[in-house]
């Protein structure tokens, strides 16, 4: 099975918050960083903006705030388009 290419230094899993709740941590790795990683929230926006634009709190399941940013990205994108 493939893994997600972020895993080895995914903030996520470095974060003392996650570290906390270990059996969650292990269980998302396990659905989305070993299996269907191209479903995380986190590597939605990592693929498509870039890793900096990452939340650090973000968890994978966190589609909607994914969403959230990349329509905040385009518009501010149309934004700053000059008028022509
Ligand atoms: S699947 Fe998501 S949480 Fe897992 S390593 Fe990749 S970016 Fe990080």
């Amino acid at each position: 099975m493939e893994t997600c290419k972020y895993l080895r230094d995914c903030e996520f899993f470095n974060n003392p918050n996650t570290q906390q709740f270990q059996v969650l941590a292990d269980q998302l790795k396990a659905d989305y960083c070993q299996g269907r990683f191209a479903d995380c929230a986190r590597f939605q926006v990592a693929i498509r903006l870039g890793r900096d634009q990452v939340p650090a709190t973000m968890l994978p399941t966190q589609l909607q705030w994914a969403e959230l940013i990349f329509r905040q990205n385009e518009e501010a994108s149309r934004n700053s388009r000059p008028d022509l």
